[in-house]
């Protein structure tokens, strides 16, 4: 079985590092707030090309905390409108409602997957004050366009930078090309920690202060509490981890992007669309998206001949119970991507023969 992802693989390949890593901070004795984080989210906010760095709990927390943090600054607040992308993962939306903000959903486009710039402007509003870009699969999703927007009508740019550690636009990372993005080191993620764990990256020094104290129960300074916070602080463990897995990411997403080439060059079968890659430092291939119309089936086909797959994602977001007020709105791309999305096995550690499987097996597909 050829697996759409083998943690434990990408984990062996820096092991002698990373246990390094653990065990020295297992032996300090110091496992909250301390050394290693101050130096993974100095290394970070350096690799990004931000002022700052923030550390959090997970990548939902991430864009929970830059909302939370306009609200308190008195940017946005409640009932105000967030432009967001209508096929992204739920998480990016959650982060939107969780702050009493309102999600106005864009479709997307139907060659990149990534919000559609020309559908943006009909969508603002009065009450519109951020659009919450998306790098969707790990491709930019960031245009001019939608720069001379949020100039234009005073918005706030917000990245979902979850799915595109590593990612370039004209030079500069993505994470670093909005106000303030989120960051969600989940394991499966390009850049993967050994559990949940995340990251606000911003050059707003107020915004990176309240990220901060709100993710550490509101406070500043020890036992005095500025706002009504929550707890959630990356560990030292996984602070230490993540920055012996920093140093290798470029070369891991230049794996990634060979992978992609060889799929896009070698697929050749009718019956299935690849990605179209204008800009390769643009895309480093979180996910390996084809569309097929006959999704379902292809996927079968391919379980059957030993090959895992995923689909990114099975149900949109206004399809969803948990947004009963959505589930009568029509978003026609959105649901042709959810119909006949399939991913891929797609990661550093695959070997040439596993690539050439996949392809030789997809294209005998009828
Ligand atoms: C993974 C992901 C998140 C959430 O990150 P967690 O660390 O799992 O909370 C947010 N947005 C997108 C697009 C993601 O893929």
């Amino acid at each position: 079985m050829i697996k759409f992802l083998e943690l434990q693989k990408v984990t062996a390949k820096y092991a002698d590092e990373i246990h390094a890593a653990v065990n020295r901070v297992v032996d300090s004795g110091w496992y909250l707030q301390g050394e290693e984080n101050k130096k993974f989210e100095a290394d970070y906010a350096d690799y990004i090309g931000t002022k700052y760095a923030v550390g959090c709990g997970n990548g939902l927390d991430a864009l929970i905390w830059i909302f939370r943090a306009y609200v308190e600054m008195e940017v946005m607040n409640p009932g105000d409108e967030v432009i967001v992308p209508a096929n992204t993962y739920i998480a990016s939306i959650l982060a939107i409602s969780e702050n009493g903000l309102k999600p106005v959903l864009v479709e997307p486009s139907m060659e990149t997957y990534q919000i559609d710039d020309a559908k943006i402007e009909e969508a603002i509003t009065e009450k519109t004050k951020a659009i919450l870009i998306v790098h969707l699969y790990g491709q930019c999703a960031y245009t001019d366009k939608i720069g001379e927007l949020c100039r234009k009508y005073n918005l706030k740019l917000v990245e979902d930078n979850a799915q595109a550690h590593g990612c370039k636009f004209k030079g500069r990372r993505t994470g670093s090309l909005g106000d303030a993005a989120g960051h969600s080191f989940y394991p499966g993620k390009n850049l993967g920690a050994l559990g949940d764990a995340g990251a606000v990256t911003t050059n707003d020094e107020e915004l990176a202060k309240i990220v901060r104290a709100v993710a550490n129960y509101g406070s500043q300074r020890k036992y005095v509490f500025k706002y009504k916070g929550r707890n959630s602080r990356l560990d030292e463990i996984q602070a230490a981890v993540l920055d012996v897995k920093l140093k290798h990411l470029d070369e891991d997403n230049a794996i990634r992007r060979q992978i992609a080439k060889y799929y896009i060059e070698h697929i050749t079968n009718p019956a299935i669309i690849t990605p179209k890659v204008k800009d390769w430092d643009a895309h480093v291939f979180h996910i390996f998206s084809i569309r097929c119309e006959q999704r379902d089936a292809l996927q079968q086909y391919l379980t059957e001949n030993g090959i895992q797959t995923v689909i990114h994602y099975p149900i949109p977001p206004h399809k969803q119970e948990c947004y009963k007020e959505w589930n009568g709105l029509s978003f026609p791309i959105t649901e042709q991507i959810h119909r006949e999305e399939l991913s891929l096995p797609m990661s550093p550690v695959m070997t040439e023969e596993e690539v050439k499987k996949v392809v030789e097996v997809v294209n005998r597909w009828k």
